[in-house]
């Protein structure tokens, strides 16, 4: 089981704080596998937040939308990068389903925030394991 590495108390946000669900670190039925996309594309923690423009995480794999952080930069090629390295991990781990934290542009899985707005939508990483057949559930189980 692939998981968001934020909610297994890793302090790898952008604000380098984790999100801990106890839920998940205390379910003795999952073997997590922990991965955080915006590392593993390259991103250093802390990091400027990001959010998309002209879409959502699928959008981005259709050319359609962008991520750009705080700071304007438009930083859609490291989401991009994380989200391959990620799908790596769940294949070598034989990973067919996920944990992942909701509102991230790598890891959400029903919203998003867009041009300052939180809209209903998917991360990079999710878009991408989702379309490699892996089911990815929010932090509260829900796919
Ligand atoms: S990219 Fe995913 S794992 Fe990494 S901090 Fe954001 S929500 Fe957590």
């Amino acid at each position: 089981m692939l998981v968001s590495a934020c909610l297994l108390g890793i302090s790898c946000r952008y604000d380098k704080r984790a999100k801990t669900a106890e839920s998940i670190v205390n379910n003795r039925d999952i073997l997590p596998v922990p991965v955080c996309p915006e590392q593993l594309g390259g991103m250093s923690t802390p990091r400027p937040p990001a959010q998309f423009t002209g879409g959502d995480g699928r959008d981005v794999w259709k050319g359609r939308a962008r991520v750009i952080n705080a700071q304007g930069q438009d930083v859609t090629g490291l989401f991009i990068e994380g989200a391959r390295q990620a799908l790596k991990i769940a294949r070598i781990a034989g990973a067919r389903r996920a944990f992942f934290k909701d509102g991230s542009p790598s890891c959400a899985t029903r919203v998003v925030w867009r041009d300052g707005e939180k809209v209903p939508g998917v991360g990079v990483t999710t878009a991408l394991l989702l379309d490699n057949g892996i089911s990815v559930m929010d932090e509260e189980g829900r796919l």
